[in-house]
């Protein structure tokens, strides 16, 4: 158990990795938190976040992590009552116009079978989705999958680690000086908390913070949009699961749309083959739409730029596996509700958590678009570290900083097909 005296541990960032690290911190030590954010608390990336959940991933390590999150989820329902936020498990359903390839690599062994179901009977699949189009071949539903309020979940932490003594500092961390034992953190280039340790949850700023203490991460931040629309044509069930479209596509533009996008090289790469992971679900009275098709990895700044076409590519992808789509790429209904934040990701697509080269220094980053649905166990895992605890979950070696020295771990890393991204 950490005490109070000479331990003072600074979280750098209140987006959900930090407001996880922080009540797991004051749940299970008496260690004094100074929870720092230039912003209020959760309105970074994790705004942005779908807020979507699963246990199913291409990998042992982030099928074990998700899993765990999701029964920390249910525990802090159970403490604090069904009401404390939002979490329905409304599914998951991959679909594909080819029976043959397997969808994120779901291949139905001993090991993944109890994760999903799958559905090939065209029959079945008419009457089920008749919303869908006639051509889908396949449907793999996650079974323990579904949306969560990140924000209701988040601000309950937050509340329950303020009562056990938490403080909140506000302002830019503008450095961080090492003095012989202790951490001093300049705010806004005026102010300085002295701590004894530190963890950086700074989302996509992570390896900013980082470099202030001469360490940096093995990261990049790509830009993902989504965007609402509301559905007046009543295309899309309330009940509809969160529904990806497997498949790789080329976009279906008219002669002249690609004649033109041809000739002209900022738009040539809308001729090029789109990834699956195209993804909808319904939202209140309208629809939500993404697609992580972006793979530019750039400097993440504080106010986002947005594209202008995302939604009618979005829709133009959606209208192959939802034929009706194709009314609303034509004349999109308003208003557009567009936002986007970045993945923060690893090459791989596991996140960094744990201690650093400078053993009082932490990291939980790195979370790309599955950051809200593991922030408990991840937050629950760098707690871990920080109160240096024996006994770790088995898949904490997978998401060490140090896993790159790490040769059995590094052989996994190259044998992985799929990423797990959506
Ligand atoms: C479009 C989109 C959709 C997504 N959908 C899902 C989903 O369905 N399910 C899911 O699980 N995940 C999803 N994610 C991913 C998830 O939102 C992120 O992984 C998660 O929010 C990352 O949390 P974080 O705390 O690491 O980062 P952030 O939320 O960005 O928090 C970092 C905090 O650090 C602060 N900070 C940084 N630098 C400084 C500094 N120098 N001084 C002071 N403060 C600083 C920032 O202000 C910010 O508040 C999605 C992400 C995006 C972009």
């Amino acid at each position: 158990m950490l005490h109070n005296k000479d331990n003072t541990i600074a979280i750098c960032g209140a987006g959900i990795a930090g407001v996880a690290t922080a009540y797991y911190l004051s749940k299970y030590s008496n260690a004094k938190i100074v929870l720092i954010d230039k912003h209020q608390p959760l309105s970074f990336t994790t705004s942005k976040s779908g807020e979507n959940f699963r246990d199913f991933w291409p990998q042992p390590c982030m099928r074990a992590l998700s899993s765990e999150s999701i029964r920390l989820m249910k525990e802090l329902k159970h403490e604090y009552g069904e009401d404390a936020f939002r979490m329905s498990f409304s599914g998951y359903n991959f679909i594909s116009h080819n029976e043959a390839v397997p969808i994120f690599s779901t291949q139905v062994d001993e090991a993944t079978g109890k994760f999903f179901e799958e559905i090939s009977d065209a029959d079945i699949i008419s009457q089920k989705y008749p919303y869908l189009n006639e051509k889908v071949k396949r449907i793999v539903s996650i079974k323990n999958a579904g949306a969560i309020d990140v924000y209701g979940m988040g601000s309950l932490m937050l509340k329950a680690a303020k009562m056990k003594g938490m403080q909140e500092a506000k302002g830019e961390i503008t450095n961080i000086i090492k003095t012989t034992s202790k951490y001093d953190v300049v705010l806004d280039a005026t102010k300085k908390i002295s701590v004894d340790k530190i963890v950086i949850a700074a989302g996509p700023f992570m390896n900013y913070i980082a470099n202030m203490l001469g360490l940096t991460f093995p990261i990049e931040n790509i830009l993902q949009q989504k965007f609402i629309i509301p559905d007046p044509n009543k295309i899309i069930p309330r009940d509809m699961p969160f529904t990806i479209y497997a498949d790789e596509q080329y976009l279906d533009w008219s002669e002249e749309e690609a004649a033109f996008f041809k000739q002209d090289e900022s738009y040539k790469w809308l001729l090029d083959k789109f990834p699956g992971g195209l993804h909808i679900k319904p939202e209140g009275q309208g629809i939500k739409l993404g697609w992580a098709f972006n793979r530019v990895d750039e400097t993440p700044k504080w106010k986002i730029t947005l594209s202008d076409y995302f939604p009618q590519i979005v829709l133009k992808g959606a209208s192959r596996f939802m034929s009706r789509l194709i009314e609303y790429e034509k004349n999109i209904p308003t208003p557009v509700i567009q936002y986007a934040g970045y993945y923060t990701r690893t090459k791989e697509n596991w996140p960094l958590i744990g201690p650093t080269k400078d053993s009082n220094v932490f990291v939980i980053g790195a979370l790309s678009g599955f950051g809200t649905m593991t922030a408990c166990a991840a937050g629950q895992l760098c707690v871990q570290y920080i109160l240096n605890k024996n006994e770790l979950p088995d898949y904490a070696p997978y998401f060490h900083p140090n896993r790159y020295q790490n040769s059995a771990i590094l052989r996994e890393i190259r044998k992985n097909k799929n990423d797990g991204q959506l």
